[in-house]
């Protein structure tokens, strides 16, 4: 896939922006706040109809305006498609494919996909499972529809079973309906585990050898995943888990009561990264969690290849910086396939890049 020229128009600080772009790596420079990020914030948003940093959609309005507007002609599954966006600071939006209407975010993500790397990313890597299981849903609710289904089906569940748990001291009839809870969780669970298991069986072939490959055969990444303990085998069908985890539930049952929480399931899922066999999480410096990361993400991107058979756009914001030379090497004319934004503040690296053109920003415009 790829995105052969944007046109944008009062979205964040751009007046108007109208620019190809080159079909491997475009390397866009400029020093802060000139709209780099919010270059790449509009080409994800083609992809997802979401923002990995606005809440609400206003935000990308320029301030004081009332509507902003990306279009693009893009390249996927070869053919081209001009995806239209229409923001309004007072109506809904309006997505579009070829001049038909898309109804959902869904349809657009049919259409076009693109794999970000943002700084806030490195969470990924610092912070607590929970944004290890994120990144997890988020790639495979891309690529297994079921899996989509499952999770939020999970969530709901989840919210309502803890419902039950909260108020259960004061009206303990709720408790009744427990068991029916427990039951489709680990139902839904068994879903989650079984996917979790295999798409990190891929993670676990694939990345590592990216890394090692970014790192310059320095080192080594490991990851493992860890899941109710009950559980011998994630990969097999959830039918067979299901016991499992029922057996799970049962021992924690009135843990659960008396602590008023979920303890037992998926939603307690940790992916364990390791690098040179020292947990990344607490050990690793900041080149080796930003290597860490982009690694996991360009892994993604690769089982997304074998998948579809497709290059998602692969958009790097500020990934340079506290990388040294051959990690930035490897950054800017080893990755292979596909098309590459990178963005960065100092313009020495253009000079470095082989394959691929490079862009100047200056307060919303190229030069
Ligand atoms: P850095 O190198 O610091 O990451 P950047 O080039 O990535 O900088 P951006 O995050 O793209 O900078 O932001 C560029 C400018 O856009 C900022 O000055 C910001 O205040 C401005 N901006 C953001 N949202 C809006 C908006 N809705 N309307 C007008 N300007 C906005
Ligand atoms: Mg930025």
């Amino acid at each position: 896939m790829t995105v052969d020229s944007i046109c944008l128009d009062f979205f964040r600080n751009y007046v108007h922006l109208e620019t190809k772009f080159h079909p491997r790596v475009n390397v866009i420079v400029g020093e802060n706040a000139q709209g780099k990020t919010n270059l790449l914030e509009a080409i994800a948003y083609l992809s997802s109809a979401s923002s990995h940093r606005a809440r609400y959609d206003k935000e990308l309005i320029q301030h004081k305006m009332d509507s902003a507007f990306i279009t693009s002609q893009v390249l996927s599954r070869g053919l081209n498609f001009t995806l239209e966006i229409e923001l309004y600071r007072h109506a809904r939006r309006q997505l579009r494919s070829n001049g038909i209407r898309l109804k959902t975010a869904g349809e657009l993500s049919g259409l076009f996909n693109t794999v970000l790397f943002c700084p806030e990313d490195l969470y990924l890597i610092r912070e607590g499972a929970e944004a290890r299981r994120r990144f997890l849903d988020s790639c495979i609710c891309q690529l297994r529809p079921k899996y989509a289904i499952a999770l939020a089906e999970y969530k709901r569940l989840y919210q309502h079973k803890l419902r039950i748990l909260r108020d259960g001291s004061e009206y303990p009839d709720l408790l009744d309906t427990l068991n029916e809870f427990s039951l489709r969780m680990a139902q839904c669970g068994a879903v989650l585990i079984h996917y979790r298991a295999h798409f990190i069986k891929r993670l676990q072939q694939v990345t590592p050898v990216i890394h090692r490959e970014c790192s310059g055969d320095r080192e080594h990444l490991t990851m493992e995943y860890q899941t109710v303990s009950t559980v011998t085998n994630p990969e097999q069908p959830p039918k067979v888990l299901l016991p499992a985890l029922l057996d799970h539930q049962e021992r924690h049952r009135q843990a659960e009561i008396d602590s008023r929480s979920c303890l037992s399931g998926p939603h307690k899922d940790e992916l364990i990264i390791n690098i040179d066999g020292s947990y990344a999480k607490s050990y690793a410096s900041q080149g080796q969690t930003r290597t860490a990361v982009l690694a996991l993400k360009l892994a993604a991107r690769d089982i997304f290849f074998q998948e579809t058979g497709e290059w998602p756009v692969l958009l790097l914001d500020d990934v340079l910086s506290e990388l040294d030379a051959r990690r930035q090497e490897f950054v800017l004319n080893h990755i292979a396939n596909g098309q590459v934004f990178i963005t960065c503040c100092e313009d020495g690296v253009s000079a470095r890049l082989k394959e691929g053109s490079v862009f100047h920003m200056k307060e919303g415009t190229l030069v």
